[in-house]
């Protein structure tokens, strides 16, 4: 009997060659495997951006949910519109009216979760080597996405009060001074993921004329305008320009999640574009799950839940914001957001966030590093803490975790310099890390 061949490894993926260029973009980030630890109970993750469901009233929704499909069942479960129910569109448009937005239901895009709005727009508009210019950080499911398109993605600074306009002057006329063509900027005008920081009054009307005189087509994602602590929402920067921008929302914040029910909002002529991508990749968005929301909205007070949301993350953010206060050594630097889920924490000079992530999630702390929300690598001084989801007592046992590894961390930086030992603790590869991590 003849031997088989023995393979190297099964494991290996025989079809690496037949893959199209573009997938060469989508790859596992090295620090996905550890998020599958990160997710054990034992391990405070202030990792994830998991919107907190335990403050939605889960008996309304199941309420909701029995009486959609006891009076409009077979409608909700058909096949519907590629752009999307018309009355949740209607209700869309209210919901935009808290932000100063006027607009018109015809103009609305529904997608699944505004993650997809971000795919669909990238991929009418993109073509590989394009550029999108993105601020420094930006979000990661964002990059990833103009990653698997196959663009360029240049970073504009934030300070404290968001995207510097000179910034974005001087990246536009770097870019095209290079010869390359920009086709957006993706920005996150409020409590910015993952910086924390939101754009100025002031701000908003020199990006908004930075990119008419350049020609710029702007994408302003929106998904936590709604969850600030002191204010009234801001004025929307699509309430002031209405064809150059296209806005993007979602319930994912402010209702639930596993709905993935979000939108576009665009120029006329876009938004025809937008619903041929969009029945080209899902036919059209879900049917049930627009519906619900949509008899959500109408039969709940949806503001007063939304209010209950911001007292919830309010006090998660003290929680943290004390913590760090009282436990990271002086060393460190961070934001207090005003809203939103994200603080952004600067180390200590010479401390990696990445190379110490395996000694945190031994020590039972999570956090994303920080060169995960830069498509060229910067970011390793940084990380990204999220208050949304573990209760306040978790979120200072999590930070008080934290600030123990940091302190181990410098004190080896002192004794060995850069040649500090390696953890222990390897990244293992084909473990499925929750998606919140991503977010
Ligand atoms: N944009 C930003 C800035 C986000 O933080 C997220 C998710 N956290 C999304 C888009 C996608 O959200 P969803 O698809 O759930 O609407």
């Amino acid at each position: 009997m003849e031997s088989q061949p023995v393979r190297a490894s099964t494991r290996l993926d025989s079809y690496v060659d037949r893959y199209a260029a573009r997938t060469a973009g989508m790859t596992a980030s090295e620090i996905r495997a550890l998020f599958a630890v990160a997710s054990r109970p034992e391990v405070v993750s202030l990792a994830g951006g998991m919107p907190n469901i335990s403050g939605l009233p889960l008996d309304v929704v199941g309420g909701v949910i029995s009486e959609l499909v006891a009076t409009q069942g077979p409608v909700a479960m058909q096949y519907g519109s590629g752009q999307g129910v018309p009355e949740l569109r209607e209700q869309i448009c209210e919901v935009m009216r808290l932000e100063g937005i006027e607009a018109h239901p015809d103009d609305v895009v529904v997608t699944v979760g505004s993650q997809q709005a971000v795919d669909l727009v990238t991929r009418i508009f993109c073509d590989p080597g394009d550029v999108v210019i993105c601020e420094a950080p930006s979000y990661v499911g964002a990059l990833g996405v103009f990653k698997a398109y196959q663009c360029g993605v240049v970073h504009a600074e934030m300070d404290a009060d968001g995207l510097v306009p000179e910034a974005l002057q001087q990246a536009i006329t770097a870019t095209k001074a290079a010869g390359k063509t920009i086709k957006f900027l993706y920005t996150i005008p409020n409590f910015h993921n993952p910086a924390g920081v939101t754009l100025s009054a002031a701000r908003r009307h020199e990006v908004l004329e930075i990119c008419r005189r350049e020609d710029i087509l702007v994408l302003e994602d929106n998904p936590y305008g709604l969850l600030g602590f002191s204010h009234e929402p801001m004025r929307a920067l699509r309430a002031d320009e209405a064809e150059g921008v296209i806005y993007l929302g979602s319930f994912s914040k402010t209702f639930a999640p596993g709905f993935r029910v979000g939108w576009a909002l665009a120029p006329h002529a876009v938004r025809e574009k937008l619903v041929l991508a969009q029945e080209s990749a899902t036919l059209c968005p879900p049917q049930f799950s627009q519906m619900a929301v949509s008899a959500y909205l109408s039969g709940h007070d949806w503001q007063g839940q939304i209010k209950q949301f911001r007292e919830m993350y309010r006090e998660r953010r003290d929680a943290m914001v004390e913590a760090l206060d009282d436990l990271m050594p002086a060393s460190c630097r961070w934001n207090v957001p005003d809203g939103g889920f994200y603080v952004w924490l600067t180390l200590p000079p010479g401390i990696d966030a990445k190379a110490m992530l395996p000694r945190a999630v031994t020590a039972r702390v999570a956090y994303v590093p920080g060169t995960a929300f830069f498509a060229d690598g910067f970011g390793s001084s940084s990380m990204r803490l999220s208050f949304c989801y573990p209760t306040p007592e978790r979120i200072r046992e999590g930070v008080r975790r934290l600030a123990g590894v940091l302190e181990a961390e410098m004190e080896l930086r002192a004794t060995f310099g850069a040649g500090a030992p390696a953890s222990g603790l390897e990244a293992r590869s084909g473990y499925d890390a929750p998606s919140s991590d991503l977010t």
